[in-house]
């Protein structure tokens, strides 16, 4: 197979996935059809596609390949979860709840016996139907990658292919557990003493979403205003939004959507999605930013660059951008500027947004800590059979990172496949590292500043042509750590 042909049915089948994510995702067609278009290119499948790849000396490409075969063989595991998600219901208390609002629910359920009742019974129905599905999807994954890289260990043949260095990655996550262990059992107890009404040893799974929802906030974040706020803001910083057209936003409530946001692109740069099912408050002014930084990303990448640096490569790099917008959301400067934090409340201005950075602050180390020991986990569970055995193993570390004692039933479900949580934690490093870089720069409140956003620009312009440590050396940074990220933090948890 020539690399033309290879690069041409690349672009047309990631295409026709990108369409199906979001028509699916956004809950506008019931019945997914991976499988048949995964079949509709099945040269990509072949050896002599891999080959091709292989010989090409572009690391990506191989790593695309291999991913593909992947995709192609967990397709129908996906599809039939995503169809089993979309029908599922749940019964709490005598209410109907769909499955996949469970979360939305949970988040917003100040009444703890029902979150209690309703996590039970989410993490049953949800073990019972697809335990099994997931099972079969991972272990299907981890015999593609083996095989096509012949090495028996999934977690090194990972590493090898991604050119992610995981134990290097491991052992700073576990530092970082260590490093921020006593700062966030502080931190939590004070915030959860107050808002779950609990001493910190009975905190459960079904706590923590109610815990950090902030909805004392909620009358600074009106949903109608988010997408013209967000306009605003990059007007000001020189940047469109919605890059002339080419990024279509979706936040209409709509049974079947999906409720983790997320951003798909159709045609690379021309043709992006965002997705997001609300759920109120200042949540969904940080995600709707962390898909939007997702958005401009793809949207900014130069026309003119090869399929591989438009669409493939170190995901850790577009969740960098996608954290660095978000993560404007936990800035005093922007939170007066841009939302109604700005208007004096009874502790007056400052002291207010003084008082929802903290809990930011503490709902943002949770994050961190629950990836750090996700990763760990995964890594573990990889290298197992992926029994029931692992399900004690994975409600222990998850449960001691996070301070919520959480059920062993999600062991198989709370998995990012792909080691997806490397390239979050990757980009955490990179984000905050981008962070202080654009502080050093350009001020505090670069946000609202041209040069930023031109410099920004620059440096998405190339999608994700270079690896996360190497956009970190870049902008003169000697690689990633998390050192910047958890300086960043502690002013406001001590
Ligand atoms: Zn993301």
């Amino acid at each position: 197979m020539r690399l033309e042909t290879l690069v041409a049915r690349g672009e047309q089948l990631n295409q026709a996935l990108g369409r199906e994510w979001y028509l699916t995702g956004a809950g506008l067609k019931p019945d997914p059809a991976f499988t048949e278009i995964y079949d509709r290119h099945a040269v990509l499948q072949e050896a002599d596609a891999l080959a091709c790849a292989a010989e090409s000396g572009v690391a990506a490409l191989r790593e695309w390949i291999v991913d593909l075969r992947v995709g192609r063989r967990v397709a129908p595991f996906e599809e039939r979860q995503l169809e089993w998600e979309q029908q599922a219901g749940l019964t709490v208390h005598g209410r109907a709840i769909p499955y996949l609002r469970a979360g939305i629910e949970l988040q917003n359920s100040p009444d703890r016996t029902f979150r209690i009742a309703l996590d039970q019974e989410r993490a049953a129905v949800g073990a019972a139907g697809l335990n099994g599905l997931r099972h079969d999807r991972l272990a299907a994954e981890r015999d593609v990658v083996c095989a096509l890289s012949g090495d028996v260990d999934f977690v090194r043949a990972v590493a090898r292919l991604s050119g992610m260095d995981l134990d290097t990655l491991a052992s700073q996550a576990a530092a970082l557990l260590d490093d921020t262990a006593d700062l966030y059992a502080e931190a939590l107890a004070r915030l959860t003493r107050r808002r779950v009404g609990v001493p910190a040893g009975e905190l459960v799974r079904a706590d923590s979403a109610w815990a950090f929802r902030a909805d004392a906030y909620d009358s600074a974040f009106p949903q109608d205003r988010m997408r013209d706020t967000a306009v605003r803001q990059m007007r000001e910083m020189g940047l469109d939004a919605l890059a002339g057209g080419r990024i279509t936003v979706d936040t209409e409530e709509r049974p079947g959507k999906q409720p983790r946001a997320f951003c798909v692109p159709v045609r690379v740069p021309f043709e992006v999605y965002l997705v997001l099912r609300p759920s109120g408050g200042h949540g969904d002014y940080r995600t709707f930013w962390h898909e939007l930084g997702h958005a401009m990303h793809f949207a900014a990448v130069d026309p003119g660059r090869p399929f591989h640096e438009r669409w493939l490569g170190d995901n850790s790099v577009t969740e960098a951008f996608a954290m660095l917008w978000d993560h404007l959301t936990l800035d005093a400067g922007w939170l007066g500027r841009y939302t109604e934090m700005g208007e004096k409340g009874r502790s007056g201005r400052k002291g207010r947004i003084a008082d929802l950075q903290f809990e930011l602050a503490v709902s943002e180390l949770h994050l961190l800590r629950r990836y750090a020991a996700k990763l760990a986990y995964e890594m573990a569970l990889h290298r197992s059979d992926y029994g029931p055995a692992m399900a004690d193993e994975y409600a222990e570390r998850i449960s001691a990172a996070t301070g919520f004692r959480y059920v062993g039933e999600d062991y198989l479900r709370d998995v990012d496949p792909g080691f997806y949580a490397a390239r979050y934690l990757r980009a955490w490093q990179l984000e905050a590292t981008l962070a202080s870089g654009l502080v050093e720069r350009f001020d505090e409140d670069w946000y609202r500043n041209p040069r930023a956003g031109t410099f920004v620009h620059a440096l998405m312009e190339p999608g994700q042509a270079n690896p996360a440590d190497e956009v970190a050396r870049l902008i003169g940074r000697p690689g990633l750590s998390f050192a910047t990220a958890i300086a960043r933090l502690t002013p406001f948890l001590a």
